[in-house]
Parts: structure tokens; C-alpha cells; sequence
């Protein structure tokens, strides 16, 4: 098998590919109220050419695919794409972001076609507060999401992703706790991140993986380290001490893993940008539509590889802001 590799001799293994930048939400760190100005149709990639890139791509040394978007489950038919990529030879995981408010109608297609793993973004466990992070009244269906997701054991594990903001998500950490102990849900708290269209974020709005793990640590007692080592991993993970529940910290801001990073990103417009934070990008799009053959299209994510950023530099003078947002990037 061949291995991609960057310049600072780590190993790339994963691509987050972006189906959609739309999305029925408007978290407030995301997206604006209004929406933004949406790509056309013809600007985002047909899942043949999603299929094509994917392919070619794991050919080279991707082993790990995750759907992503804005909403990757607005777009349609996406159980047929997962289909397709399920195909291919070499992949080893098949996954899936969502902010899980379609999947009580989606599920069972989803696992169907092939689905091994997903990520459920949930902030907030209160309704109110649900609404207010995400502009929208639905914390209710999301949680029956969640629910239908459990009735399909291949979709392994279910992961819920909070993302963590000074000022809200203190007093529901140890609800979160609790659902993890009750639920076969991993939880994965994230550090907000300077990635939103508004550019709201600021150094003190951070609440970090540590503060985090200190509130659930009061009430619980030390968490367990639990890793599958795989140095790759961007989450601190733990268990309690029981060994009932598992819970994650993804501290981007205060503990940056880009020594390990392994992840390349698709945006839903055919660019391949090699960091969550790049200024350029590779434009795949428009090398795919040109005819290329596959070797070309390879050389092309190898060469982008081979100029993947050495970290990102948030907190730092020399930090740059990305320049779209989390949504139109794929999270
Ligand atoms: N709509 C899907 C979802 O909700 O999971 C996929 C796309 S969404 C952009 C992916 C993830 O990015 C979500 O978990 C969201 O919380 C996270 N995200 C968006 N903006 C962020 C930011 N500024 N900092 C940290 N995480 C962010």
C-alpha cells in the first residue's frame, strides 16, 4: 500500500470531504442568521466526482473517509454516495459529521448503505440553550436522531461532538457526563475555534479541555486515559473509574495535535486544502473537469501533501484567519 506523506515526514491518512456547504442550522459560531451566499450546483462536485477523488485518493494512502458539510444530510440521496464510497477497495472507515436532525428519517438507510461511523454535534442538552447556539427549536428531534441511531449497531460508535464555550457549557458538563454513562454515547467536548463567519471569537471565550475534565473530576473522581494508540488520535479520551462511559477532550486551542496530524480536507467545491486554518488551496475541481487522468489527479493531492502547513498558529501573532468558515471548509 502506498503511504502519503507531507514534508515533515507525517503520515496522511484521513480526508474530511465537505458535500454541501448549506446547513439547516446557524450555530452562532458558524454560520451568520441569514445563511451565506450559497455555491451553485454546478460549483459543487457530483458524487461521481466525490467518488472519483475519493478513490483515487485512497489509492494513494488514505484510509479513513468522514462526510461532512455545512449539513452533509440536506444534500440528497446521500445514502447512494455512501453506497459508492463504500466500494472502494482500501477504505477502512466510512464516516459521517451531522448536525443529526434528519437521521430519524435517514438512519436505516444510512446504516443500510454502508455507514460505519458517526459524529452527532450537540452543544447544549437545555432547550433554550440548543436554540439559542443553533438559531433553531430542535434540540427534541436531534435527541430522537440519536435515538433511532441506536437502533443500528453497525453505526459504531455514536459520537456526540459539544462543542465547548466559556459562559454556556460549564453548567452542562456533568449532564453530558451523565448522558455518557447512561447512553452508549462518546462524548467529545471541543474548544471553540476562531472559524466562524461573524469572527466572534476571542482567547477568553475558550474553555479548555482541562477546565473541562476539572468540573467532571469534582463530582466523579479522576477519569481513567483510555487510547487505542494511535498517536494520530486527537482526543484525550477517559473513562471513569468505573470503567462505565467514555468522554473526550479535543483541545485544538490549548493543546494543538498538528505534530500528528494525519487529515486532509475536500471542500464541497472540489478544493483540497491541507489544514483546517490554510490560507491556499489546491483547486482538484477544476484539474478533475480538465480530463485529467487518475495519475494526474494523484499527483496533484501529492504534491498539495507534500505543502500540508507545518501547525496552525492560533493564539499567536502570526496566526492568519482561514479564509472561509467552518462551514464552507467541511468541520
Ligand atoms: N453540520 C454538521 C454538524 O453539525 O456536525 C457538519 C458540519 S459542522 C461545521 C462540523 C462541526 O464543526 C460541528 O461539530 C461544529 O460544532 C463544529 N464547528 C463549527 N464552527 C466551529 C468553531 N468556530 N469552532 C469549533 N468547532 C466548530
Amino acid at each position: 500500500m502506498e503511504q502519503l506523506l507531507d514534508s515533515y515526514g507525517r503520515r496522511i491518512k484521513s480526508m474530511r470531504i465537505s458535500i454541501t456547504d448549506k446547513c439547516n442550522f446557524r450555530c452562532i459560531y458558524c454560520m451568520p442568521a441569514e445563511g451565506l451566499p450559497w455555491l451553485t450546483k454546478a460549483a459543487i462536485l457530483s458524487y461521481e466526482e466525490i467518488e472519483r477523488i475519493a478513490r483515487i485518493a485512497v489509492s494513494i494512502g488514505i484510509e479513513q473517509i468522514r462526510l461532512t458539510g455545512g449539513e452533509p444530510l440536506v444534500r440528497r440521496d446521500v445514502p447512494e454516495l455512501i453506497r459508492q464510497l463504500r466500494a472502494i477497495e482500501g477504505l477502512r472507515s466510512l464516516s459521517l459529521t451531522t448536525n443529526g436532525i434528519l437521521l430519524q428519517q435517514l438512519a436505516g438507510a444510512l446504516a443500510a448503505a454502508g455507514l460505519n461511523r458517526i459524529n452527532v454535534s450537540l452543544d447544549s442538552l437545555v432547550r433554550e440553550k440548543f436554540a439559542q447556539l443553533t438559531r433553531r427549536d430542535q434540540l427534541g428531534r436531534v435527541l430522537q436522531g440519536l435515538e433511532e441511531l441506536e437502533k443500528y449497531p453497525s453505526i459504531h460508535p455514536i459520537k456526540i461532538n459539544a462543542g465547548a464555550m466559556r459562559g454556556y457549557s460549564e453548567e452542562e458538563v456533568l449532564d453530558f457526563a451523565r448522558l455518557a454513562r447512561r447512553k452508549a454515547y462518546v462524548i467529545r467536548w471541543i474548544e471553540f475555534m476562531p472559524l466562524e463567519a461573524d469572527q466572534l471569537w476571542r482567547k477568553e471565550d475558550i474553555l479548555s479541555g482541562a477546565e473541562l475534565k476539572a468540573i467532571i473530576e469534582a463530582a466523579y473522581g479522576p477519569l481513567l486515559p483510555i487510547t487505542n494508540g494511535d498517536p494520530s488520535e486527537t482526543a484525550r479520551r477517559y473513562t471513569f473509574s468505573d470503567g462505565i462511559g467514555e468522554i473526550g477532550f479535543i483541545n485544538p486551542v490549548s493543546e494543538p495535535f498538528c505534530a500528528t496530524c494525519d487529515r486532509i480536507r475536500m471542500t464541497a467545491d472540489g478544493q483540497l486544502r491541507t489544514c483546517l486554518f490554510a490560507t491556499e488551496e489546491t483547486d482538484l475541481r477544476a484539474v478533475v473537469r480538465s480530463g485529467a487522468a487518475d495519475e494526474d489527479i494523484a499527483a496533484t493531492i501529492r504534491r498539495a501533501v507534500l505543502n500540508k502547513e507545518l501547525k496552525h498558529y492560533i493564539g499567536d501573532k502570526r496566526f492568519k484567519r482561514a479564509n472561509r468558515s467552518m462551514s464552507m471548509i467541511g468541520g
